[in-house]
């Protein structure tokens, strides 16, 4: 008889932590996953795919646009329902929901719907019933939430991500705070269901850690959507008052909004959690501090995804319960490669990156070759619409070997996927230039620029 309830206890039924749950019960693991929530996660329930389907919804304005110049007449103006929007997205998640809870029973992986805490290096609580369950091994899998930064007075008056999707109307003035991935993709999204979009940061400019022209080329792109920008400054007061909630800013200006979103960044779920009772060291903004394995400072306990605030990725998050299951219980000696990411940003135009950036190559590499292209993309021609397509390949002028891709335009996420691969591979420049090019794309654009603009040396 073993000692313990179960294998393996997995606290947080998002993208990580249903994964490692599901493969282990594959390999014939007693499989006890908790969940305080709802089935799926950040990811389903209030991230990625919600986020997805809005970006969807809002880029219908720009085919209405587009229309005329390729002969329709749309004889009545577009109607857009936020209310039948949130339902739909609601429907939709509600179901994929059910699939993960599917696949875990399928995987015969116990689903219990409780706040779960550890109590030891191999004991776990379930709040709900009060049942102490033994595991001979735990998975941190509780991912993040929004933080609120910085806490001006007020900001009890505003919202973050979780609640910006089922809002009971369609803000007609929305602030945000943050220049980061989420307060873009929210201000890419509601300037084009109609809302007046006012976006203020700390820093100069947006996406710190992006390619220096991707920042610059998208910052551009949202102000001629219509999103206004204040850089350099952030909410000093947020108050009530009779005409909506006015924001006065660092560098005293006013803004009034129906709706303020906060997008500071996440910070990791393991908050009353009871990880120091089995020895776990987290870091100082409550990360578990994990090793290239996932594993934690307790031999009993690992972690995956966003609670280890490494690469705050759904795919990331999915890759590591996965091989750590695989580890575990399947005997294999893997582990999961954290080189060269792909990663999008899924405003409109959509960024898509993998690799280093300009800068950041330049700082590691004696010489680099810059390859750049910006163009308007032909669907835009007959339409007559102001847009551009930028991209740009960064290579190492000693092996040709490419160091990053940054691609800002229509579907970069999906380009960027492909690339990817070819990056996984250590694609050189001379392999994009030898690749046959697919006429008429935007992506061909990526084997066939011949000249290079630019060479830094050290
Ligand atoms: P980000 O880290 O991307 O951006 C945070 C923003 O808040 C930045 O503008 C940052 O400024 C600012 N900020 C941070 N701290 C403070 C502070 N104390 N005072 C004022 N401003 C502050 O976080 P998000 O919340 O946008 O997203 C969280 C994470 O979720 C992302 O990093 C990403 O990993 C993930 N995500 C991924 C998506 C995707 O793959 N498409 C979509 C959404 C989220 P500064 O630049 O100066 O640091």
């Amino acid at each position: 008889m073993s000692d313990f309830d179960v294998d393996f206890f997995v606290i947080g039924a998002g993208s990580g932590g249903v994964r490692s749950a599901r493969i282990a019960a594959g390999y014939g693991a007693r499989v006890m996953i908790a969940e305080e929530f709802r089935i799926g996660g950040t990811c389903v329930i209030r991230g990625c795919v919600p986020k997805k389907l809005y970006v969807y919804a809002s880029r219908f304005v720009d085919e209405f646009a587009d229309a005329a110049g390729f002969g329709w007449t749309i004889s009545q103006p577009p109607q857009f329902d936020w209310r039948r929007l949130v339902e739909s997205k609601e429907k939709e998640i509600t179901w994929l929901s059910g699939l993960y809870r599917k696949g875990l029973d399928g995987a015969k992986v116990e689903i219990v719907e409780s706040r779960a805490l550890v109590e030891g290096p191999n004991e776990v609580r379930i709040v709900n019933d009060g049942r102490l369950v033994r595991a001979k091994y735990i998975l941190v899998a509780t991912g993040g939430e929004p933080t609120k930064l910085p806490n001006a007075p007020g900001i009890e008056h505003t919202i973050t991500s979780n609640e910006i999707f089922d809002l009971p109307e369609l803000p007609k003035r929305l602030f945000i705070l943050g220049g980061g991935y989420i307060g873009l993709e929210f201000a890419s999204v509601f300037a084009r269901l109609g809302s007046e979009v006012t976006v203020a940061m700390r820093a100069d400019n947006i996406l710190r850690g992006f390619d220096e022209d991707v920042r610059v080329g998208l910052r551009d792109a949202l102000a001629h959507a219509g999103v206004k920008f204040h850089f350099s400054a952030v909410p000093a007061l947020y108050e009530k008052a009779p005409e909506g909630l006015r924001i006065t800013l660092t560098d005293s200006s006013h803004i009034l909004a129906d709706q303020a979103l906060v997008a500071t960044g996440r910070r990791p779920h393991t908050s009353g959690l009871g990880l120091e009772k089995a020895g776990v060291e987290l870091r100082e903004n409550g990360a578990v501090k994990v090793d290239a394995l996932s594993r934690t400072s307790a031999p009993s306990v690992f972690a995956v995804g966003d609670v280890t605030d490494m690469d705050n990725l759904t795919p990331v998050a999915i890759r590591e319960g996965h091989t750590l299951a695989d580890r575990l219980f399947g005997g294999k000696d893997i582990s999961c490669d954290h080189e060269n990411i792909p990663t999008a940003v899924f405003t409109t135009p959509e960024l898509g990156v993998v690799g280093l950036t300009e800068q950041a190559a330049r700082e590691r590499f004696d010489i680099v070759d810059i390859y750049r292209a910006s163009f308007r993309p032909m669907r835009a021609t007959l339409s007559g619409r102001e847009e551009k397509v930028l991209m740009k390949i960064i290579v190492d002028g000693k092996t040709d070997k490419v160091l990053g891709i940054h691609i800002m335009g229509h579907e970069a996420g999906e380009m960027i996927q492909l690339i990817g691969i070819a990056m996984k591979m250590g694609v050189t420049k001379a392999d994009l230039d030898a690749t046959m090019a697919v006429h008429p794309t935007a992506s061909e654009e990526l084997v066939t620029m011949r000249t290079r603009t630019a060479r830094h040396e050290r």
